[in-house]
């Protein structure tokens, strides 16, 4: 699943930041990338709230928009469910080229 960072609600991805440029945090034996220093302090003061918040958003891979997972609709490729945005179009964007857009999510979030 796409990282998002739990303070502000943003998908690291649609921030363009590489893994390398996030600020890692553990919490509960899980490791979160957040955006800035700044999420991270926020997230401290209250971990709980802030991972309630964001446990139901999904990225779309093509607009890299947060979304509601009930509001997403789904796709399955290469066995791996796929949440979309509402819109038809990043749907039919995504069966064209479905590598480019899985390399762009895996790119940012998981590179080195
Ligand atoms: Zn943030
Ligand atoms: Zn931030
Ligand atoms: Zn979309």
């Amino acid at each position: 699943m796409t990282e998002i960072c739990p303070t502000c609600g943003c998908s690291l991805v649609r921030l363009r930041l590489p893994k390398e440029s996030t600020v890692s945090y553990h919490h509960n034996d899980k490791e979160y990338g957040f955006c800035c220093q700044g999420c991270l302090d926020i997230f401290k003061t209250d971990p709980q709230k802030y991972l309630q918040e964001i446990i139901d958003l999904v990225v779309c891979p093509v607009c890299l928009k947060e979304k509601p997972i009930e509001w997403t609709s789904m796709l399955e490729h290469d066995g791996i469910t796929y949440h979309f945005c509402r819109c038809p179009h990043c749907m039919e964007q995504f069966k064209k080229k479905p590598e480019y857009f899985i390399k762009r999510l895996e790119d940012i979030t998981h590179g080195n």
